[in-house]
């Protein structure tokens, strides 16, 4: 890319030329960045100009002025579209009519409003009829033009044109706009431009100039619209300057029967088969197709109303495929039999397709291993693959209420809701809802983005909530005209089943099936694609994945997931259960040091046979076992009449246990008595664990196992606190090694989570075999904020904008990362080589994954579903890294 000249704020594109490319994204946003791409290779591009994202930002912040020399560049802009199209902008004889479009570097599908037929006024409708020979298409658009552009621009409700139309066809007698004839429509123009009037108090603007000038300033405002905010915060895009606005020369697809607009993909987005994918229209503009206002045709239709342009269009798919190294989702409109292409980009996808997309495109030849990996499935992707289907067997043919679109994958149990505020406030409330709604629009994201998934009665596989649902991964049926939706009663019918709001529903996105009542769902099966693709993936990775788990099943399953080793084994879970569940009650309870010991070696070996287990199934690869870490009344009752039952159960009084109950009951137990606190206090419970882990792994490696345990000593924060439990350990294990006259070699080393252990890990590395971060406790320390009590505001800084992100989901680079990079940085200063994770939920996402690998740690390790969304972040972080 050249270097950007100062104080450009346009840049063409057209026929085979263009000022910007592909590459220039955040300067002119995705779709100004590929018109010109297009151009310049080739495609079939009407002629238009980009202005930057920088333009938009100064507009945002010089309170609504434009930069220096934008003007002049537009007007010049405008006159090179002149130049290529032999039209003229405003001209009462060959008028150019523009479109203005947004389009911010990151896609965000129907976020902000386009207007079309731009130019019009009294005098260029005239012409434009005269000119095409067409009356009723020129008065057509001259209405659709009042319309969009009151509405984008102005704000004016789209209803109250409506209206205006419904009250003419009305008073007509007929029923479809089709029927009204060019006088009709020219009565339509003075009623919306009345409609214009009342709304605004001024006259429609018949300068194309300063209708241009309105347009534009539209576009940059909509940047900061309720609904473009709310999506950038619900699909966490940051750091964004503002949208580009795209100026382009109509092209119409409304001129006649030889006329069409459409959308398609070069793949199918649902299942990744290779073939054109789309629909279309007929004589029609713009979003008709996606507005769902007719039902569109599927594109293979094309192929015998027009298949010159079906092939034209067939080739320059592939060709755009072969040049982006992607599948694509393109946007076309066809003008008297030739072919426009209007836009293009990555498509989105689903996380099945994805995965057939990249494997099918490297054995096509058309990719390398290397680009599928970086750019051709996403973390997420991986996570929706893991997702639940339903299990058809469990399905009778009665209990299915319609079947309508297969529009995203995966299965989805919920109570039924018909609107977005009451599926964000059961959502808040814990229940789990299916949003069901005649079609989305981009006012549903919240409550689509709420709900477990969602319904829809009208619209296509490119209708929004199609393609929102997709793009998050989340179960869709769309278009299901099987029912009838009925908003006022809140319920929806087939005729013979009714479902009312709060009914169990479930929804198959694989199948396209809305069934009644709660169904089951199983696990999915991953295929060979699957298997293909993650072995490219580990070639390309060299930071580890571990799991959390904290038991067999867990760690089989994380294993089989890919998992490298186990990066926290939690051990207080191991002591639910009847018996233990005593045993540590009688530990608690004792008086003594004599009681305390004969308790726990009770629990010895249950904790040993658990650890056998787990090891048994991370043979040959590291586990990291975390001594017992809660508050010790987190294992006592808590109403009057548990105290009763246990206390009777230990055999002691009960108002002796109630004292003992209430002792122990701390102000704020999160900060008391836990952690290391409680293995300095009570020595003799590191011990019994320490030996139950080191009496496990001696065992196994006599039966032929390989096992590396690592003890990790939690909530550190002084390299005394660590230094006192690690001779604990070190002379456990003596003893332990004396008692069967063997030994192992095991490691110690804590979690760093505590910030003060941040601080000083220069010293605490002196004895301390490895770090791992637990980001949970060491966000909710660094933030001040309680992790139990922070849905009580979290969710109001969320909307507020005062926290971007919820840091106990995406890792807080800024803050919390620092102490990350500090403690790393100071551990390895004084032990050059020191292994360092991460076990913290982050563990698990990918934006914290890429953070760990810039910061060279080991290992990262989460929950097990997370394992191959771990793996995959790992090694897109490798490929996109300098480091
Ligand atoms: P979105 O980002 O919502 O897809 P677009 O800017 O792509 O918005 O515009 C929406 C639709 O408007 C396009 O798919 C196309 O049908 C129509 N459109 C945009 N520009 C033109 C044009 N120059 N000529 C004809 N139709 C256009
Ligand atoms: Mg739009
Ligand atoms: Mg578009």
């Amino acid at each position: 890319m050249e270097k950007v000249k100062q104080g450009k704020h346009v840049f063409t594109f057209g026929v085979g030329s263009a000022d910007g490319d592909k590459s220039m994204k955040q300067l002119l946003g995705g779709k100004g960045a590929n018109l010109a791409e297009m151009s310049s290779i080739g495609l079939p591009v009407p002629a238009g100009f980009t202005i930057t994202t920088e333009a938009c930002d100064y507009y945002t912040t010089n309170r609504s002025e434009w930069p220096k020399g934008l003007k002049e560049q537009m007007k010049n802009g405008v006159h090179f579209i002149e130049e290529i199209m032999g039209t003229i902008f405003g001209d009462s004889e060959h008028p150019l009519l523009l479109s203005v479009r947004s389009g911010a570097a990151v896609s965000m599908p129907g976020m902000m409003d386009t207007v079309l037929n731009l130019g019009l006024n009294d005098k260029t409708v005239e012409a434009l009829a005269n000119h095409t020979n067409n009356e009723r298409f020129a008065y057509d658009s001259y209405r659709r033009f009042i319309d969009m552009f009151g509405n984008v621009v102005m704000g004016i409700p789209h209803e109250e044109f409506e209206n205006a139309i419904e009250s003419l066809k009305d008073s007509k007698g007929v029923e479809l706009d089709t029927e009204l004839d060019t006088k009709d429509l020219k009565e339509l123009v003075n009623r919306y431009k009345a409609v214009y009037r009342k709304a605004t108090g001024y006259m429609f603007p018949s300068d194309p100039f300063e209708q241009l000038e309105w347009a534009i300033n539209a576009v940059f405002e909509s940047w900061n619209s309720e609904r473009a905010i709310k999506y950038r915060r619900i699909n966490h895009i940051t750091g964004l300057l503002g949208t580009g606005v795209n100026v382009q020369a109509m092209v119409y697809g409304n001129m006649g029967d030889d006329c069409a607009t459409g959308v398609c993909f070069t793949r199918n987005p649902s299942t990744g088969e290779n073939e054109l994918y789309g629909e279309f229209l007929v004589n029609a503009q713009g979003e008709d197709v996606v507005a769902g206002i007719r039902t569109p045709n599927d594109i293979n239709e094309l192929k015998n109303v027009m298949p010159e342009v079906y092939e034209e269009l067939l080739n320059w798919g592939k060709k755009l495929e072969s040049h982006y190294g992607n599948m694509q989702d393109i946007e076309f409109t066809i003008q008297k039999g030739t072919l426009y292409i209007l836009q293009t980009r990555n498509g989105k996808r689903t996380g099945h397709s994805a995965i057939k997309i990249a494997t099918d495109m490297v054995h096509e030849g058309l990719i390398d291993e290397k680009h599928a990996v970086k750019n051709l499935v996403e973390p997420n992707h991986l996570d929706q693959l893991l997702h639940p289907q339903i299990d058809s067997d469990s399905v009778d043919e009665k209990s299915i209420i319609g079947v309508g679109l297969a529009a995203s994958p995966g299965a989805a149990v919920g109570k039924v809701v018909f609107n977005s505020e009451t599926a964000e406030e059961a959502a808040e409330n814990g229940d789990s809802v299916i949003l069901v709604r005649i079609e989305t629009s981009p006012e549903d994201v919240g409550g689509m983005s709420a709900a477990e998934g969602i319904l829809t009665s009208r619209g296509g596989m490119t209708s929004h909530a199609a393609v929102v649902a997709r793009g998050w991964g989340k179960p869709c049926v769309a278009g299901c005209s099987d029912i009838i939706i009925d908003y006022e009663d809140k319920s929806f019918t087939n005729g013979k089943i009714t479902v009312h709001e709060g009914d169990w529903i479930s929804i198959d996105g694989a199948r396209g099936t809305v069934i009644e009542g709660k169904k089951e769902v199983i696990e999915p099966e991953l295929d060979d694609n699957y298997k293909t693709f993650m072995t490219w993936v580990d070639q390309f990775r060299d930071m580890n994945v571990r799991t959390n788990a904290d038991n067999k099943e867990d760690a089989t399953r994380a294993r089989d997931f890919g998992a490298e080793g186990i990066g926290l084994c939690r051990t207080e879970h191991m002591f639910f259960g009847e018996e233990r569940i005593r045993a540590i009650r009688r530990m608690i309870i004792s008086d003594s040091f004599e009681e305390r010991k004969d308790a726990l070696a009770a629990l010895l070996p249950y904790q040993k046979d658990d650890f056998k287990e787990i090891f048994k199934a991370m043979d040959n690869l590291p586990v990291t076992v975390r001594l017992l870490d809660p508050p010790l009344h987190e294992f006592l009752p808590e109403d009057k009449n548990d105290i009763e039952a246990v206390a009777k159960d230990l055999g002691i009084k009960a108002s002796e246990f109630a004292h003992k109950v209430r002792s122990l009951r701390e102000f704020n137990p999160m900060l008391g008595h836990r952690g290391c606190r409680l293995g300095i206090t009570y020595p003799e419970i590191t011990e019994m664990q320490t030996r139950a882990i080191l009496e496990a792994a001696v065992e196994l490696k006599q039966e032929g196992h390989n096992v590396t345990p690592e003890i990790m000593i939690p909530l550190v924060g002084t390299p005394q606190e660590f230094r006192s439990q690690k001779l604990v350990i070190d002379n456990t294990a003596k003893s332990v090694f004396d008692d069967l006259e063997d030994t192992i070699e095991y490691r110690v080393g804590t979690m760093i989570e505590i910030p003060r252990a941040a601080l000083v890990a220069g010293q605490i590395a002196k004895d301390a075999e490895f770090f791992s971060f637990g980001t949970n406790d060491l966000t909710q320390m660094t933030f001040g904020y309680s992790r139990d009590d922070a849905g009580k505001f979290l969710g109001e800084y969320l909307k507020e904008g005062i926290l971007q992100e919820d840091p106990f989901q995406v890792l807080d680079i800024e803050g919390v990362g620092q102490l990350v990079e500090m403690a790393t940085r100071k551990g390895r200063e004084q032990k050059a080589g020191l292994k360092v994770g991460i076990c913290g939920e982050h563990g698990g996402e990918p934006h914290s994954v890429t953070f760990c690998y810039q910061q060279g740690l080991n290992y990262v390790s989460c929950s097990p579903f997370r394992v191959p969304v771990a793996r995959l972040a790992a090694a897109q972080a490798a490929l996109n890294s300098t480091r």
